[in-house]
């Protein structure tokens, strides 16, 4: 192995290194090419070296890359938080800048705590979530992920705040089947809160579809109506984390809008600069800013990069690339060209015993048997055998799996650039059918099947 002084997620095993990439392909240094069926972890939004956003960041770059925010605003941010609060539902009008998800989830938490605080009520300071959940890797946002083997090490430093079941209906986490359920996933928020204490609570956080903790589990009919209107009972803020599922993933500009549902707060990461440059936001409503706009009219937080201009520009171009090329609706429809392929495949192997997800945020979960869906042996790392074949065949696929056995299953994500094409699809379906009868072959060959 060529010696390498960079900390690699695991250190012992070797990277392809890539040169360059254009639509939904990459390519590495040997020149074999992957699809991007994956877009990175769900961030590649657009596709890779698209023109116009290349032309906006250099534009940018060629005036001004950074200013500092408490000494400058630029026409960049200014247009990107504009923009945001054009395409987004209801009074998600106001934009705050930063960095990455886990950021955006902790700004989206500090808000909604200072939001009380304006009104003089200084006991509201948890944001609940749910297990099977992830919303960052940093302590806050950590803090509320269900995702036990990201907590594992830090458990020590963290809150509990995980308060509710998910709503993953392959593996009821009552038993139950919906409608007859009565949504108990939902109602378990609001004994949740009556045993925490609704004063003592500023806001619930989930992922419209859940994305890297179980792969793309959609909830059922009804279930974030329900989920609203416990917080509106409560006096609990409803914040969507839709770092994964923001900016026309699964078919809507925002997850949430397939429920009908206004969020109070948003956070927003991953597709909304399509991993041109590292940006994310809280989105907060015109009724969470008035006690500050009225209080303080400051929000305590900020990084030093946040809002700088070379970022905005680039996001900005991929939401006007978005916009132009229609991308949310192409979302949908492709995604479903591409469903139908996932579960043609499901069906002609063994070990599929899920394909879920909306638009191009599609789940993947695999099954030792079909018919009773047990999973396989932790041991046997379905999931990382599947991505480590594919890539292999030339194809990009995502992990999703919050580590609590017996409980989550072992699942991938597959969510290519929304710029995908139909040809480019059935070649995706080709390395990925070719991979799995792989990875049964190998089941077979090892006795695991
Ligand atoms: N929230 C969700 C829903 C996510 O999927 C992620 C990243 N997978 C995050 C937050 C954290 O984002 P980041 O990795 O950019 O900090």
């Amino acid at each position: 192995m060529q010696q390498s002084y960079l900390i690699k997620p695991v250190l012992d095993i070797e990277y392809p290194t890539i040169d360059y990439g254009k639509g939904v392909y990459l390519y590495d240094k040997n020149n074999k090419d992957y699809i991007d069926g994956s877009s990175g972890a769900v961030t590649a939004s657009v596709g890779h070296g698209v023109t116009e956003v290349i032309n906006a960041m250099t534009e940018q770059a060629n005036k001004v890359s950074f200013v500092y925010r408490s000494q400058f605003t630029s026409e960049a941010a200014e247009g990107l938080a504009k923009k945001l609060s054009e395409i987004t539902p209801g009074d998600l009008n106001w934009s705050f800048f930063v960095n990455s998800g886990s950021e955006a989830t902790e700004t989206a938490m500090k808000v909604a705590i200072q939001h009380w605080q304006e009104q003089g009520i200084y006991s509201k300071t948890k944001v609940l979530s749910r297990w099977m959940s992830y919303h960052g890797i940093t302590l806050g946002a950590l803090s509320m992920s269900g995702h036990v083997a990201r907590r594992e090490r830090f458990v020590a430093l963290l809150d509990d705040l995980p308060s509710a079941s998910a709503p993953y209906c392959y593996r009821c986490p009552f038993g139950q089947t919906h409608p007859r359920c009565q949504l108990l996933c939902a109602k378990e928020l609001e004994r949740a809160i009556k045993r925490i204490g609704k004063d003592s609570i500023a806001a619930f956080i989930a992922e419209p579809i859940i994305g890297a903790a179980a792969g793309a589990v959609v909830p059922p009919e009804g279930y974030y109506a329900e989920i609203k209107a416990i917080c509106e009972r409560n006096n609990i803020l409803f914040i969507a984390d839709e770092v994964m599922t923001g900016m026309g993933r699964t078919g809507k500009m925002l997850a949430i809008e397939h429920w009908g549902v206004q969020p109070d707060i948003v956070a927003l990461g991953k597709g909304m600069s399509g991993g041109y440059t590292p940006i994310a936001a809280a989105l907060v409503s015109d009724k969470v800013m008035e006690p500050i706009l009225q209080g303080s009219k400051m929000i305590m937080s900020g990084h030093t990069f946040s809002a700088n201009p070379q970022s905005a520009a680039a996001s900005l171009a991929v939401l006007n690339y978005i916009e132009k090329h229609h991308l949310v609706d192409r979302s949908e429809k492709i995604g479903n060209y591409l469903r139908k392929e996932l579960i043609e495949v499901a069906n002609r192997t063994s070990i599929i015993g899920d394909v879920r997800g909306k638009g191009l945020m599609l789940g993947i979960e695999f099954v030792e048997n079909k018919n009773t869906k047990q999973s396989f042996a932790p041991q046997v790392k379905i999931a990382n055998r599947v991505i480590k074949k594919a890539m292999e065949n030339g194809l990009l696929v995502y992990p999703a799996n919050a580590g609590d056995e017996g409980i989550t299953g072992d699942a991938i994500l597959v969510a290519p650039p929304l710029v995908i094409t139909k040809e480019e699809i059935d070649e995706l379906i080709f390395r990925f059918k070719k991979s799995i009868e792989e990875v049964e072959k190998d089941l077979l060959h090892d006795g695991q099947s």
